[in-house]
């Protein structure tokens, strides 16, 4: 039996609800695939601030580090000290921010599949803010590493998806000509490294009209910090909400993966969550281990949970997110059942 360590942050709001549905799930693997999974509480995010002092104890830092992987619910108002920072501490530089139409999901159109691949380590996201002059500077840092980096996982992504094949490099470089200017420079460089992939640019106002107007014509965007962050709610809404966006923050040898959405503070502890975002943000996680470990298994795991979504949505059970009358735990136990 593989055995993997798993640092769990619980997180804030419906955190801990889609924390335990979605553990359940990845429990119900255990037989099936041979797989074992010891998750190590690592607590962070509002909660573990108001107890100990801190949103992201040194304790929890270390249970990170140690472990295989770190899967993580939302945090609420800490976000920046907890998630914004780690990104930036383990330099998890790629969030990985898949749309797809799924079946029984209310969808702005049938058949979108892209992903978002956002740059997660600069931009305006290094909280750089000085008031200055009787107002307040915030610097937004683009550099030429940062950028090549996140432009080659993009174009290897690519390269890796069935389909069209093709890179949309989002930026406003006709305003900020510098900053966004260096950016599109370097995906330009870097497109031509890899020829069997088409590129093109769009500006990021573009982008956000055409996410809307022809969804199904996007496939790998790449893209700034802030601008991936804005877009990448818009793009949850064409696939049926928050509640069915995963994510994962991916480096040179860690990764943390979390749904997109918050910590939802207006539907918490009313059994209405929808959990289908962090369980599918647990097959990424199996899909990043099965890639980084060659372990097979992973990737089968990863797609039993992707099939028996697929089957639980068909069958209609779905939270009121969704148009279901389903509770967050009837959801997760339908996945687990659909395990086979
Ligand atoms: P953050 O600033 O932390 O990203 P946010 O302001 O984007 O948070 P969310 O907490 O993501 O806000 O919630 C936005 C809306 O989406 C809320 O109405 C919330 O109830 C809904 N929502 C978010 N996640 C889910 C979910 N898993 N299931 C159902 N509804 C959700």
């Amino acid at each position: 039996m593989t055995s993997y360590t798993i640092a769990l942050i619980e997180g804030d709001g419906i955190g801990p609800e889609i924390s335990s549905t979605s553990l359940a799930v990845l429990e119900a693997l255990r037989t099936r695939f041979d797989l074992r999974f010891e998750f190590r509480p690592s607590p962070a995010g509002d909660a573990c601030k108001a107890r100990t002092g801190e949103a992201l104890p040194q304790s929890s830092l270390s249970t990170i580090k140690d472990s295989d992987a770190c899967l993580k619910a939302p945090v609420g108002d800490t976000a920046a000290e907890t998630i914004v920072k780690l990104r930036q501490m383990l330099n998890l530089y790629a969030n990985i921010r898949p749309s797809k139409s799924l079946p029984n999901v209310p969808s702005l159109r049938p058949g979108i599949d892209f992903v978002i691949v956002r740059e997660n380590t600069e931009c305006l996201y290094r909280g750089m803010e000085f008031e200055f002059d009787g107002g307040v500077v915030a610097l937004r840092t683009i550099t030429r590493v940062a950028s090549a980096r996140i432009a080659k996982h993009a174009f290897e992504l690519a390269e890796q998806r069935d389909g069209a094949r093709k890179v949309v490099a989002v930026h406003k470089s006709n305003v900020l000509r510098k900053s966004d200017g260096l950016f599109s420079q370097v995906c330009r460089e870097v497109s031509s490294q890899h020829p069997s992939i088409a590129f093109s640019e769009m500006l990021v106002d573009s982008a956000a009209m055409n996410l809307i107007r022809i969804p199904e014509s996007f496939d790998v965007m790449v893209t700034t910090n802030m601008y991936g962050d804005i877009l990448s709610d818009e793009a949850a809404q064409l696939v049926g909400g928050l509640g069915m966006a995963p994510s994962a923050n991916i480096g040179e040898r860690f990764a943390i993966f979390e749904p997109v959405h918050g910590a939802a503070p207006d539907i918490a502890g009313r059994a209405a969550a929808n959990p289908l975002a962090m369980i599918l943000t647990s097959a990424m996680m199996l899909e990043w281990l099965s890639k980084t470990r060659g372990d097979a298994s992973c990737a089968e795991a990863a797609s039993s949970i992707r099939t028996a979504v697929n089957r639980t949505l068909e069958s209609g059970v779905k939270t009121s997110d969704l148009g279901g009358s389903n509770s967050t735990s009837e959801v997760g136990a339908a996945v687990a059942r659909q395990l086979g």
